[in-house]
């Protein structure tokens, strides 16, 4: 069964720009438009098997995502990949810290970032 990746930005362009380049590897994609529409989502899904996710987002941004995430057993260890165009230092061990997996930042190649996806799919 092909695995099922959840894309969170609030841009529409990013969001189907990334689900193309994913679909076309023969992953599901659900997609989301902030934090809290992600949370929405994910709570009434079967399972999710990756998630990447932007940081600045309306309503509920990235990092308060994850940590929502993390907090439940479900979820705390579906890998996540932040994907911001946010690249200092500070932004990226912050969102370690709250439990991303990866952090890439704007724009990222598609070879880069399917590379990652199926490293952390394992
Ligand atoms: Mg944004």
């Amino acid at each position: 069964m092909s695995k099922h990746i959840m894309i969170v930005d609030d841009s529409k362009t990013v969001r189907n720009l990334i689900s193309f380049i994913v679909k076309k590897e023969g992953f599901h994609v659900t997609k989301a438009e902030d934090g809290l529409d992600a949370l929405e989502k994910i709570y009434s899904m079967p399972g999710i098997d990756l998630i990447i996710t932007d940081i600045n987002m309306p309503r509920m941004d990235g990092f308060t995502f994850i940590k929502n995430l993390r907090e439940q057993e479900k979820f705390r260890d579906t890998p996540v990949i932040i994907l911001s165009t946010e690249g200092q230092e500070k932004d990226i061990q912050l969102g370690l810290d709250f439990g991303a997996n990866l952090y890439m930042v704007k724009p990222a190649q598609p070879d880069s970032l399917l590379k990652n996806i199926r490293m952390l799919l394992g």
